[in-house]
């Protein structure tokens, strides 16, 4: 067997812009805007249908001591729903697990199993859980989640089985330091930076460093593409997400 050509025709099948629905997992309110905006955006754009799972409730992203955290989350959620009907996302579900909380893995997992089977996505976007340094918890613990029921949406034996079992095609993890796949975004670049400006909670004291990462990130992923800006992606067939030693090298 020529594991090149085994592995170039099944990843072949998996031309990113080219499914009908995508789901996006986001461990906080506004990383799935950071990694992704600009493609949910032309997504969006193309008629797909771009749905957005925020499974933390962001209850910790505040740095003034005197603010209640139930009140840290609603500004959130506002900020959140806001930034999304920027980028065109057709619904969006707020998964409520406390953010930083002890919620274990396969928590996560059976409600985006459920979600899957309802949703239908072709393609799940969420986090690089493997990025090299990373030791947020919810970033670990959510990528790892949703790569999971990416799996084993598909499989009948595997509750919740009240719901049809959905197969997804593939995974596409944003904020990766290994990314295979680039998107072309010169269009929607500006819609990300609007998305990204309403988390106002998040990023008015910094917004001249975020931006300025932002605009670097995506140039520089525009060189490898041939274009002026672009997002970067490590895009796996969920085939190859168990005993498959060779997607390293993907
Ligand atoms: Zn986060």
């Amino acid at each position: 067997m020529d594991i090149t050509e085994f592995v170039g025709k099944v990843s072949e099948d998996i031309k990113l812009l080219e499914h009908e629905r995508y789901l996006f997992v986001s461990p906080h309110p506004d990383d799935a805007e950071i990694g992704c905006g600009a493609t949910m955006k032309k997504l969006a754009g193309l008629g797909k249908e771009v749905y957005l799972a925020v499974v933390t409730d962001g209850r910790k992203g505040y740095s003034d001591p005197s603010m209640q955290e139930e009140k840290v989350v609603e500004i959130r959620k506002q900020e959140q729903l806001r930034a999304a009907r920027i980028l065109g996302v057709k619904e969006i579900f707020f998964l409520g697990f406390e953010d930083l909380g002890d919620y274990r893995i396969s928590d996560v997992r059976e409600k985006l199993i459920a979600l899957m089977r309802r949703v239908k996505p072709d393609v799940v976007f969420t986090v690089d859980p493997y990025l090299k340094y990373e030791v947020h918890p919810d970033h670990i613990k959510v990528g790892l989640a949703a790569m999971q029921a990416s799996l084993f949406s598909g499989f009948p034996s595997i509750p919740p089985k009240d719901i049809e079992p959905h197969p997804v095609k593939a995974v596409a993890l944003y904020l990766t330091s290994s990314p295979n796949t680039f998107v072309c975004v010169d269009a929607e670049h500006e819609s990300k930076l609007a998305a990204l400006k309403e988390h106002k909670s998040q990023f008015s004291q910094m917004w001249e460093m975020i931006e300025g990462y932002v605009d670097y990130k995506s140039r520089e992923y525009g060189k490898v593409q041939g274009c002026k800006r672009a997002e970067g992606f490590k895009v796996l067939p969920t085939l190859f997400l168990h005993v498959f030693p060779d997607a390293d090298e993907l």
